[in-house]
């Protein structure tokens, strides 16, 4: 592990503490430049953070990170993923949200027309709660943080594990489709989660897993306020055509890339970081929010990300796998 110092300022050594400095950890390699580097632009405060590029894979992952201890403190429990189910939402947002999450859903039935599909990392369970309504799907979570898994529970009445999926008691070939929305850049260790992924699926099972897109039109257009970087919270971010090689190694082909949910979102939400960071004021920042989001600004830009996501340019990108249908277990092969 390379013990050189921090490459971008973050305070004291007393602020230091609760960092790690790593090499690449799906190469090896320590050669890496620094990409993008800002504060935390969710819950704010003066500590800057960084991501780097390796110059071997390109991956990009955050160099320093904060220790796994250290990175509690960045998930509180009013941190967006975990406030809001879908069952709560005004009606328009629920119509929208659900109309992206019968997408997601699609995609899977597309390949896989019935069994088990875990959702890893499901947080509030939203995604589950729509492929319940699909004929013949039995659905299961896994999810490391307890308010959200507790919501889904009890509030939607999804089975969900607690944890991450390396200690979950799954057995191999267990299920027909897994999916990882928004989540994979959030792991401490990508390449173990992929492993466990193709493990886990049944041979003919399809792997759906949506990520920050880093040839996105947004990554250019705003840098390092670019929603993709979202650091601390984000690790690691992946080419695509790396996780296409690494999936490939691991037994799984892709079959389909798009973009397909959250690009106006996600281009409204960078677009709000530059403006909160233009405009202190909060009426100026509370109308800012209130116009982008609006109805009417949706359906104005609605050709632009169309045209975007048909060129595969969204600050998003799902990558669909299928683990051939011959494929032998770990046991048959050892
Ligand atoms: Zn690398």
């Amino acid at each position: 592990m390379p013990q050189e110092g921090p490459s971008v300022a973050s305070g004291t050594p007393g602020q230091q503490r609760g960092f790690e400095w790593i090499a690449c950890e799906i190469c090896g390699s320590s050669r890496h430049h620094l990409v993008a580097a800002r504060t935390d632009l969710f819950l704010g405060g003066n500590t800057l953070f960084a991501m780097h590029e390796c110059e071997e894979c390109h991956v990009i992952y955050q160099f320093p990170r904060p220790t796994p201890e250290k990175m509690a403190d960045y998930y509180p429990p009013y941190y967006q993923q975990y406030t809001k189910g879908l069952v709560e939402e005004k009606w328009l947002t629920r119509l929208s949200r659900c109309y992206g999450l019968r997408k997601r859903a699609k995609i899977i039935t597309k390949q896989v027309q019935t069994g088990t599909v875990l959702d890893v990392g499901c947080a509030t369970g939203d995604f589950l709660s729509i492929m319940k309504t699909f004929p013949r799907w039995r659905v299961y979570g896994i999810e490391p943080t307890h308010t959200a898994l507790t919501y889904a529970r009890q509030r939607i009445g999804l089975s969900v594990v607690e944890g991450v999926l390396n200690v979950a008691p799954f057995a191999e070939n267990s299920f027909d489709a897994i999916t990882m929305w928004d989540v994979l850049e959030h792991v401490y260790d990508p390449l173990d989660v992929l492993k466990d992924v193709a493990r886990l699926l049944k041979p003919g099972g399809v792997f759906v897993v949506n990520h920050p897109n880093i040839k996105s039109i947004d990554r250019k257009l705003f840098g390092n306020m670019w929603l993709g970087y979202e650091l601390p919270r984000h690790l690691y971010l992946f080419p695509s055509d790396l996780l296409r090689d690494l999936m490939a190694e691991l037994g799984l082909q892709e079959v389909e890339r798009q973009c397909l949910y959250g690009s106006h979102a996600a281009t409204f939400s960078s677009v709000m970081f530059l403006i909160e960071n233009r405009f202190k004021d909060p009426k100026v920042q509370a109308l800012a929010r209130k116009l982008l989001f609006s109805v009417v600004a949706r359906l104005l830009v609605l050709p632009y990300f169309k045209v975007i996501d048909y060129l595969k340019l969204g600050s998003n990108i799902t990558a669909v796998f299928v683990k051939p249908p011959d494929t032998k277990s770990v046991q048959e092969n050892s």
